[in-house]
């Protein structure tokens, strides 16, 4: 175990009804005062946290299998975060890095360089968040290549700006009645097992990708292809081998830019700094944010210098980007996860959940199958016999579970794959407790 220094008890603990008292009365001020497009999951309103636990406003103690989307994943309210953000924060708050520079900017790039895959120099920029970084991935390869066109796979993530929104697969709920949106962005296959053809390879479903290129786009047209190795909105897809290495030779052979989307999966969470190392690729570039800061805003795109420096000066950058406060507590990260080793923790929790979980699709007959790498977990809900998506099986189990002191995520194109992005310091024994609460819900739907 890593030797986080915790300050709560890690341990679900439940004193009142949930959502309790004090979680009503604030959800009522919210009704009055925030806009109803910002929904919520659970309305349990947090204290504070340490490690895998959230405490709420009435004081229960709730296990986090969410970590606000894969946000905390050394854990909550970390001391070493929140002492190296203070520091930071009575010494110098902002200057902006392209008005006048500082220090932290380029240490961070400078580790960004060291963990990102590839042998070769590496430039980054660093900004707000993962739409942000999106975006500035998306005009530098423009930039680069002179062509127009965008490539993202099928059930895509990528954020919720005008531009990123078009890159996102699904229309509900996150661009429904919200278009018009930007020209020359393609949503291509991807490699999806559970919902491939039965025995599809990696290099078939490849080449299925590269033959809808070449007769929707235009491979000479195709400035960048955006991949997410592990997708994490889109219901923990993880394709299959030799998928990722057939389409990064195709960008190669064509002038295309390959871009790897880690925002979610990146900075240890999958039992690796990046989730594509797991492929062997090296990408072109790299979108990280979420995990980056513990908590503070910052994202960034890191890749090879000569894509990066195709920018004119001035052509990239924003106010806050690079802030000293979130650059200061991405330095604490970074020596975290080193000083604790917390990527092979990322990998213990990995074999836990597949020792308590991993017979899910044989024992429940909701569950068509359950997978996951490092701390990324899917468990994709079917009615019983077939593979047609259960949302509603998904609502049952996500109130179960969240009534019970267990914050749980949705996922999935269909909203029918549960998912889990807990902290690489959960303990074996909070994944088992937890996996008791939703194994009450599976039970429940027993036909
Ligand atoms: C969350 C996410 C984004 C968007 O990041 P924001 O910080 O919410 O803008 C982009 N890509 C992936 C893969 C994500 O998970």
């Amino acid at each position: 175990m890593a030797s986080a220094p915790f300050t709560v008890s890690q341990e679900r603990k439940i004193v009142t009804e949930l959502p309790g008292p004090k979680s009503r009365e604030l959800h009522e001020l919210r009704r009055r005062v925030v806009s109803r497009g910002a929904g919520t999951l659970a309305d349990i309103y947090m204290d504070h946290g340490s490690g895998a636990i959230l405490v709420d406003v009435d004081g229960n103690q709730i296990i986090d299998l969410g970590c606000g989307i894969g946000v905390t994943t050394i854990g909550h309210a970390h001391p070493a975060i929140a002492a190296a953000a203070a520091e930071q924060a009575g010494k110098l708050t902002h200057t902006l890095f392209t008005v006048t520079p500082y220090e932290n900017y380029l240490r961070v790039a400078e580790k960004l360089a060291e963990i990102t895959p590839g042998d070769f120099e590496k430039h980054s920029i660093l900004v707000n968040s993962g739409a942000e970084a999106v975006e500035n991935a998306v005009k530098i390869a423009r930039k680069f290549t002179g062509r127009r066109a965008i490539a993202a796979l099928d059930h895509a993530f990528h954020g919720r700006t005008n531009l990123t929104m078009a890159m996102t697969y699904r229309p509900w709920p996150e661009r429904a009645g919200m278009g018009p949106f930007p020209g020359e962005i393609y949503s291509v296959p991807t490699s999806y097992p559970f919902r491939d053809p039965e025995g599809m390879t990696g290099l078939e479903a490849a080449e299925r990708t590269i033959d809808y290129i070449n007769t929707h786009i235009g491979a000479t047209e195709l400035a960048a292809l955006f991949v997410e190795p592990i997708q994490g909105d889109g219901g923990i897809v993880i394709p299959a081998d030799g998928f990722f290495q057939r389409l990064s030779e195709f960008c190669t052979e064509n002038g295309i830019v390959f871009v790897a989307d880690e925002i979610q999966a990146g900075i240890a969470r999958s039992g690796a700094w990046y989730s594509i190392e797991h492929s062997g690729v090296v990408p072109d570039l790299i979108t990280s944010a979420k995990g980056i800061a513990g908590g503070f805003p910052l994202a960034a795109v890191t890749g090879r210098a000569e894509i990066m420096d195709a920018v004119q000066p001035g052509g990239i950058g924003g106010t806050f980007g690079g802030n000293p406060v979130s650059t200061a507590a991405a330095l604490a990260v970074f020596r975290l996860i080193e000083e604790e080793n917390l990527i092979a923790e990322a990998q213990r929790v990995e074999k836990a959940f597949f020792a308590r979980m991993g017979d899910w699709a044989s024992k429940y007959a909701v569950v068509g199958e359950v997978r996951g790498k490092g701390c990324m977990f899917g468990v994709e809900l079917v009615h019983p016999g077939t593979r047609t998506p259960n949302p509603e099986a998904l609502s049952a189990v996500i109130k179960h579970a969240t009534s019970n002191g267990v914050i749980v995520l949705d996922a999935g194109s269909w909203d029918s794959v549960l998912r889990f992005l807990p902290s690489v310091v959960i303990s074996d024994e909070l994944i088992d407790d937890a996996a008791t609460v939703i194994e009450e819900a599976l039970q429940a739907l027993e036909p």
